[in-house]
């Protein structure tokens, strides 16, 4: 091909690119968006490491991990290899009845890493399932060991654990799910203080189904931070009422407190343990629910039908399972929570000169979680529905840096392969950000 043919073709792919956000405008409905005001998402052609390239041609450093998922950063070789391999070698098969060794491969890693006492790993699809999993497995379990009565699960005000029905129920219902509230099953809701749950537990009583919480940190709450000392009380009165823990780790999960699960860096076992988003590195659907043997046993019986009941086609998809296989690999290799660690503390020293404006409610960190919240206007919201998030997402992109603040809550959870330069521009970013606010006392 000439380079004149080359060019011609180019141009022609630039013009299809132009298209395609309009395409995009007549036939698709994109997840958490009003249509009536957010046009125009992101025509991305490509993503490699910690950049996004759009059609234009512009780069746009990704500092939010594509929805917290993207944990070594995007297209890591490694991850990219193991998938190719694993398409060309065994592409799917139904899990019920048969199994294939990356399924075991990755249970028996994953068990090996979790906080002790889990010995038992059952595969869904993404952060969602892996919830509706865990509390089925609850909920069941204390119908067959004759406890039907127990229906009521504590869970932390301001919670999110995903948007199918279980999922809604745990988490909060604002500011996302009213809607859906007659349909929901009713949960009592706590903030993150032992006497609180305490309180509540004793209140309960038989009724109490169990506990689930996002340890360390409640990530669509608004990057809320909460102390190792409540989830240790969390899981003493757990073990006092004999109730499961629910530790939903879909966000946390995988090095992002600086440990590899918040647990752990707790100190605390749950008794169920929920994974997504960065399992496989961000790069396919797959999640886990991992389970106590006891739990397990629960289920044993003669009779077929006290089996749980969930499965889904694409249950531990072996394509998804070698990409889980080689990011955990890449997680030993690389120390991705020390990494996060490092990238957390050095953004976090970017952001130290805004601790005095009073545009800064709060600067909070946790590993590689870095969160400012800001002071919203009079007359705006405080919280997801305040008129920041559009704004600042915006003027972000035009510092060349991906950013989807919750509300009035602009925050990084960028992935691990971040150099310091990138570092550097991510709080440079957020920096000028936040002094481009209007001042608001
Ligand atoms: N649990 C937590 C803590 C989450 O942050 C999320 C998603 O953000 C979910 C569950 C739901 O995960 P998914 O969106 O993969 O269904």
């Amino acid at each position: 091909m000439s380079a004149r043919d080359e060019r011609r073709d180019e141009v022609r792919g630039e013009r299809r690119d132009d298209e395609l956000v309009e395409r995009d405008a007549r036939v698709l409905w994109h997840p958490y968006t009003q249509h009536g005001v957010e046009r125009d998402p992101l025509p991305v052609v490509r993503a490699a490491g910690a950049w996004l390239e759009l059609a234009d041609g512009r780069r746009v450093l990704d500092a939010i991990s594509s929805w917290w998922a993207c944990l070594h950063g995007h297209a890591h070789p490694r991850i990219s290899s193991a998938i190719a391999e694993q398409a060309r070698t065994l592409d799917h098969v139904l899990f019920a009845g048969a199994t294939h060794a990356p399924a075991v491969e990755l249970a028996e890693r994953l068990l090996a890493l979790a906080p002790r006492g889990l010995a038992r790993v059952f595969f869904s699809d993404d952060g969602s399932t892996a919830v509706e999993v865990a509390l089925k497995i609850a909920a069941q379990a204390w119908v067959q060991r004759g406890e039907p009565q127990r229906t009521v699960f504590v869970a932390l005000e301001g919670g999110y654990h995903g948007d199918t029905f279980g999922a809604m129920s745990a988490g909060d219902p604002e500011p996302f799910f009213r809607p859906f509230a007659p349909f929901l099953f009713a949960v009592r809701r706590v903030p993150p203080d032992a006497a609180r749950l305490e309180d509540a537990l004793a209140e309960l009583g038989p009724r109490a189904a169990g506990v689930i919480v996002e340890p360390l940190v409640q990530g669509a709450a608004g990057m809320r931070m909460h102390s190792a000392e409540f989830l240790r009380a969390a899981r003493a009165l757990c073990d006092r009422h004999a109730l499961p823990l629910i530790a939903d780790e879909v966000m946390t999960g995988f090095g992002r407190t600086g440990a590899l699960f918040a647990c752990a860096r707790a100190g605390v076992a749950p008794d169920l343990l929920c994974l997504g988003k960065g399992l496989t590195g961000g790069t396919l659907p797959l999640a886990a629910t991992l389970a106590t043997q006891e739990l397990f046993e629960a289920f044993l019986h003669h009779e077929r039908a006290r089996f749980l009941a969930h499965g889904h086609t694409f249950t531990a998809n072996p394509i998804a399972c070698a990409a889980a296989l080689a990011s955990l690999e890449l997680c030993r290799l690389e120390d991705v929570p020390a990494r996060l660690e490092r990238i957390g503390a050095e953004i976090e020293r970017g952001l130290a000169e805004l601790g005095d404006d009073a545009r800064v409610l709060e600067l909070r960190r946790t590993g590689g979680i870095v969160a400012l919240e800001l002071a919203v206007e009079p007359g705006d919201h405080a919280g997801y529905a305040s008129a920041l998030a559009p704004e600042l997402r915006h003027r972000a992109l035009e510092h060349g840096v991906l950013l989807r603040p919750l509300g009035n809550v602009l925050y990084a959870l960028p992935p691990a392969c971040l150099t310091d330069g990138e570092c550097a521009l991510v709080a440079a970013t957020m920096r000028a950000l936040v002094r481009g606010l209007v001042r608001s006392r």
